[in-house]
């Protein structure tokens, strides 16, 4: 049996030749997916011998699922991330303004991946845009499948669009639509459940790690229902759920408005551990905080249900269409992304012997261009030196 499932207690069980499918993906997914393949593997190798080995499957999205089957998300894919319970992928396109839903948003909501999460931390060697990104040690808990992302919204001009600015005015009592006949409408649910299984397993995360604080990040002083009702319900949950940790001095729940967090985050990153928020603020964050500690290249991030247990692990960027073809797109943020895969797995040696070598190379200060620019005596290396320069680490 190669499936991961779960058992009576919610438990993973993970077999030792589990399979896992993937998204090889668009763009440089093509020149990424391959070299994280192949560091997992010697990684799992290095440390289990022929003991335990993943057994991978690919499986289409994208531009080569609309390739081979004209569709860009074929229902295949879907059943096999349903059954298989974990998997990964590289970068999908959305066409910006051709009515095609996002592919990510799309698996998130149809598997109610409700958690991305994305660990920030800095590794020695990578230089950064701040005086001292050693503070930065975060761990992002953005809602996943809620706000504005839940995809409710028309076209200015649209008949659905007159019909529910016509709902506002008359049945509602709006009076503050600015141009009603020009005007697109998008429609941001944030709901008591959603925040509470976002909060839970944002606090769960804190106490099992032993990390100090967790931080509701939202714009309720101007979205008073929506972004304010997520702050209080988030601090009801963890007094309900979490009273104990928080009593006994172990965990401290405490808030922050998004704009005031992106200021504090660049003065102070020390003060955040835990973060809990909103869909499209944990967009933002995630970025301006992997910025901090070298960019979008390097951020890993997983999009996770904890009840069900199934998980998708992906690169945090996009598909990077100007390097495409070219051998130079850095591999970290999916490599990283299988690292937290396989913690998720129970499989952390082999995931902390990629960490370390990975970080050996950056000390070595060998990275792909992206990184290795800013390094102050930075070697240059193409995605496929970096590659086996990393394997050779996990070999020696
Ligand atoms: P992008 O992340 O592809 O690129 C942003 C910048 O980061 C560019 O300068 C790019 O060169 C650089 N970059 C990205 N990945 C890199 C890597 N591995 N190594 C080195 N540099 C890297 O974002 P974009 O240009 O806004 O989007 C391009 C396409 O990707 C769009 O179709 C977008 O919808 C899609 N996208 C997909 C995902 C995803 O699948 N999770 C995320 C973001 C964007």
């Amino acid at each position: 049996m190669n499936r991961i499932t779960k058992d009576a207690d919610g438990r993973l069980i993970i077999p030792d030749q589990p399979t896992i499918p993937y998204i090889t993906g668009d763009g440089v997914g093509k020149e990424i997916t391959p070299s994280m393949i192949s560091i997992v593997d010697a990684a799992v190798r290095k440390v289990y011998g022929t003991k335990k080995q993943i057994k991978w499957k690919e499986v289409l999205a994208g531009e080569n699922a609309f390739k081979q089957t004209g569709e860009w998300l074929p229902d295949e894919t879907i059943e096999k991330f349903k059954y298989y319970t974990i998997g990964i992928k590289g970068p999908l396109t959305t066409p910006i303004g051709e009515g095609m839903r996002s592919l990510n948003v799309a698996l998130r909501q149809i598997l109610d991946l409700y958690v991305c999460l994305r660990p920030i931390r800095w590794y020695l060697g990578i230089t950064t845009p701040i005086l001292a990104p050693e503070k930065v040690n975060m761990t992002v808990f953005r809602e996943n499948t809620e706000d504005i992302y839940a995809g409710i919204e028309w076209d200015a001009g649209s008949a659905e669009a007159k019909k529910l600015c016509k709902f506002l005015q008359d049945e509602m009592g709006v009076t503050s639509i600015r141009f009603p006949e020009t005007s697109a409408f998008g429609i941001k649910p944030i709901s008591r459940e959603g925040t509470e299984r976002l909060v839970r397993a944002a606090c769960q995360y804190a106490v099992d790690n032993h990390l100090p604080s967790v931080t509701l990040v939202h714009k309720g002083n101007i979205m008073k229902y929506t972004e304010g009702g997520f702050r209080r319900w988030g601090y009801e949950l963890a007094e309900r759920e979490f009273g104990e940790a928080i009593s006994s001095k172990r965990l401290v729940i405490k808030d922050c408005i998004a704009d005031a967090f992106l200021q504090n985050t660049l003065l102070c990153p020390e003060e955040y551990s835990v973060i809990a928020t909103p869909n499209l603020n944990g967009d933002y964050i995630s970025d301006q905080l992997a910025a901090m500690v070298g960019g979008i290249g390097i951020a890993p991030g997983a999009n996770i249900n904890y009840i069900t247990g199934h998980a998708i692990f992906e690169a945090t960027h996009g598909t990077a269409p100007t390097l495409v073809g070219k051998n130079i797109a850095n591999p970290c943020s999916l490599i990283l992304s299988a690292v937290m895969m396989l913690q998720y797995m129970g499989w952390s040696e082999a995931a902390s012997l990629i960490s370390r070598s990975l970080e050996l190379c950056f000390r070595d200060s060998r990275a792909t261009y992206d990184l290795a620019r800013f390094m102050p005596r930075g070697h240059s290396l193409s995605t496929i030196e970096f590659t086996h320069d990393v394997i050779e680490r996990i070999n020696h």
